[in-house]
């Protein structure tokens, strides 16, 4: 394989003018980034983080960095224990942490859409009054939705109510190539064809798929 290329100075300035302000370069971020909760996977630090806000940017960056192999790592809250947000090749961390919206709940089809840097702690608070309900409960709260549905992630009511593999109804995903797809929808009934949705929920360290915006449903 051919080996990934470091970041240079063209690079920091087409990300700098893809998403302005929110670039940090070595130096300027916390050592917070270099590791997940299972630091015995060690410390790595990119050369680069990028706070995206859209999915156009991500699609724009990751487009560019495949044409210049740079690589790219996805990053929810960075709580995961088998280091799949970390940058073990340097690079660019890609954080979620800006793309906090609900976008949508819709109460009467019991779905809810929204961007992959939501708090699982958070969700429940744009529930309220509703009548609906968000089952999946692994032990840590402050992980980003994101970072549940690519870890598939269980906790205790799994025994009853399922992981969160069985809430994602859709997702929005960017691929490598900046490619943007939808797989899934907001509808229980999708029965048609292979269910790709269910090779990228619990992906985690198996390919590089970027943001996410997935439908949960009650
Ligand atoms: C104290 C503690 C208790 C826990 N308890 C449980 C439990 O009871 N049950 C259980 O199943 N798990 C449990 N976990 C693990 C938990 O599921 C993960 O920590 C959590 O899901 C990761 O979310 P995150 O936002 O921190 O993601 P990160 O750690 O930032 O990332 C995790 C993975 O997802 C990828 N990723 C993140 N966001 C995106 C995105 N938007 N698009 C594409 N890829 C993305 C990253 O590249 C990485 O591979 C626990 C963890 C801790 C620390």
């Amino acid at each position: 394989m051919k080996p990934f290329a470091k970041i240079e100075a063209d690079d920091l300035r087409f990300f700098e003018a893809l998403m302005p302000g929110r670039v940090l370069a070595a130096g300027a971020f916390a050592d917070d980034y270099d590791h997940d909760e299972m630091t015995e996977y060690g410390h790595y630090m990119p050369d680069a983080v990028l706070l995206a806000e859209t999915t156009d940017e991500i699609s724009r960056l990751m487009a560019y960095c495949n044409e210049h192999n740079i690589p790219v790592t996805p990053r929810g809250a960075g709580t995961g224990l088998c280091g799949g947000c970390v940058a073990t090749e340097g690079g660019v961390l890609l954080s979620t942490e800006r793309m906090k919206r609900v976008l949508e709940v819709d109460v009467r089809n019991m779905t809810a859409t929204v961007e992959p840097g939501v708090l699982l702690m958070e969700f429940p608070k744009a529930l309220e009054g509703t009548g609906l309900f968000y089952p999946p409960d692994p032990g840590e709260k402050s992980a980003t939705m994101g970072g549940n549905a690519m870890t598939n992630a269980g906790g205790m009511r799994a025994v009853r109510y399922g992981v969160t593999r069985d809430y994602v109804l859709g997702m929005e995903v960017v691929l490598p190539s900046g490619e943007v797809t939808n797989l899934g929808g907001k509808i229980v009934k999708n029965a048609s064809g292979y269910s790709l949705l269910d090779l990228m929920i619990g992906s985690e360290g198996n390919q590089r798929l970027l943001h996410i915006r997935h439908v949960a449903h009650n």
